[in-house]
């Protein structure tokens, strides 16, 4: 932050305030880490603070500190709409367009309250008075610790807020591994892990607690890859059976894209799940080095992410949507075999 966005930081919070935090629908672990982790701190300064998510987040983040306090807008839409109405100040954490909250978007659109915006992403809107935006920072959480520093803070952060900050740090950079990855989040980390933070224990929590059932989906889902080595491209698709008969619940196909990326050669991955209950089939791009998924999915699949890591719909049918996937390889050729 510079120094003209650390005063309004300051200024906007120097009396108690109503605050209520929002993450993007669909919240992931950095989303449930950054807005828990404002919370909590914010909430330490003497804030009132309430977290609100457009819907429900997955098992694997349901041990996070301050993550039971987590408002869902689809299910108390109500008290959501209340608060929202009534807050002085309304903190927008790990998205930067208010496309990214489904059914919140009017009420937030409606809000009277000044906006913080804390994000990652490329491209942010212009709603907010005070807009933290550095895309070059690997996840919401790694932002979240610097605005505290840069309050002048950074001594106050509990081992909680800190067992937040780490788990979207660890979600958003692959554990460490992306390019996103920087000497500067290295030294976030040991501040962190000087709180007390049991680091060991959240990496158990988040990647080593899959049921039975999601071994088996994953097990579908290998078996269903197709690799065009020309394009150095491979694919996963799961169709609605394959979810319902392998028991799918929320977060169930985290990071199987990721299992498409790691074949040798391989700079670009995708997931195609289908989910008839919405008409849509969800779609996860992954990438390696230059090849931008962000520019397909907003070209291609109504949505948009980060350089290497995005995400977005179809509307047509699973089989249609793979076709259409499949016809457009050709028009990145060049791109794709420009990697090295
Ligand atoms: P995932 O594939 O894990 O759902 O998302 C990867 C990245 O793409 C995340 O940074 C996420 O914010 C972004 N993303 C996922 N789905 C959408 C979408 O529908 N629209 C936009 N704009 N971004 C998305
Ligand atoms: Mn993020």
């Amino acid at each position: 932050m510079n120094e003209a966005q650390i005063a309004t930081a300051k200024k906007l919070l120097a009396s108690p305030k109503k605050i209520v935090i929002v993450g993007h629908k669909n919240p992931d672990g950095d989303a449930v880490g950054s807005t828990s982790a404002l919370s909590l701190f914010l909430k330490s300064q003497g804030h009132d603070t309430q977290v609100i998510v457009p819907n429900d987040f997955p098992d694997f983040l349901k041990w996070m500190p301050a993550s039971d306090d987590i408002l869902m807008y689809n299910q108390h839409t109500e008290q959501a709409n209340q608060l929202i109405a009534d807050a002085d100040i309304i903190c927008t954490l790990d998205f930067n367009s208010f496309t990214r909250v489904g059914a919140m978007e009017a009420p937030l659109t409606n809000a009277k309250a000044d906006f913080i915006m804390i994000d990652h992403h490329q491209s942010p809107d212009d709603y907010a008075v005070l807009t933290y935006s550095d895309t070059t920072m690997g996840s919401t959480c790694e932002m979240v610790y610097h605005f505290i520093d840069a309050l002048g803070e950074a001594n106050h952060i509990s081992e909680a807020m800190a067992t937040n900050m780490y788990t979207g740090i660890m979600t958003d950079t692959g554990s460490f591994r992306f390019a996103s990855t920087t000497a500067k989040t290295h030294i976030v980390i040991a501040h962190l892990k000087n709180t007390g933070i049991k680091h060991h224990l959240i990496h158990e929590q988040v990647y080593d607690s899959s049921s039975p059932e999601r071994l088996k989906l994953l097990g579908v889902a290998l078996n269903n890859m197709q690799i065009f080595p020309e394009y150095k491209t491979a694919f996963i698709s799961l169709s609605q059976k394959e979810l319902d008969e392998n028991k799918f619940q929320k977060g169930d196909t985290e990071g199987f894209v990721n299992y498409a990326l790691s074949v040798k050669g391989i700079i670009f991955a995708a997931i195609f799940i289908e989910d008839r209950k919405n008409n849509i089939v969800k779609i996860s791009l992954r990438s390696k080095g230059d090849f931008n998924v962000n520019l397909v999915s907003r070209a291609h699949f109504h949505g948009g992410g980060h350089n290497n890591a995005a995400g977005g719909k179809s509307d047509a049918s699973l089989a249609e949507t793979i076709r259409y996937f499949i016809s457009i390889l050709p028009t990145f050729k060049d791109q794709l075999a420009a990697h090295v």
